[in-house]
């Protein structure tokens, strides 16, 4: 029986369910908070819980971790961009 971890983005609670069965965890909407009873809450992954642990993440600060991460991901290295402006500067004035 798989055991899935919440928290809840608006008091920051976590909190963890049951599940019958891994097919019900993965097509039933995450429940609600027991402690406010917000239906606002993220599933936790492993690796946010051992942040959490360290550094006490608070939910805003975590979705801009994650945020910081995406964006990292689309930073290019430098050989490509001046790949980019080189074809750029091609296509000009032809
Ligand atoms: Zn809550």
């Amino acid at each position: 029986m798989p055991i899935y971890e919440y928290q809840c983005l608006d008091c920051g609670h976590r909190f963890s369910k049951f599940w019958r069965s891994l097919a019900r965890a993965q097509s039933e909407p995450p429940p609600p908070c027991p402690r406010c009873g917000s239906e606002q809450v993220q599933r936790v992954i492993s690796q946010v819980a051992v942040l959490d642990d360290l550094g006490g993440l608070t939910p805003s600060e975590q979705a801009a971790v994650n945020r910081q991460a995406e964006k990292e991901a689309k930073i290019l290295p430098k050989s490509k961009i001046d790949e980019f402006r080189a074809k750029k500067t091609k296509g000009r004035g032809g």
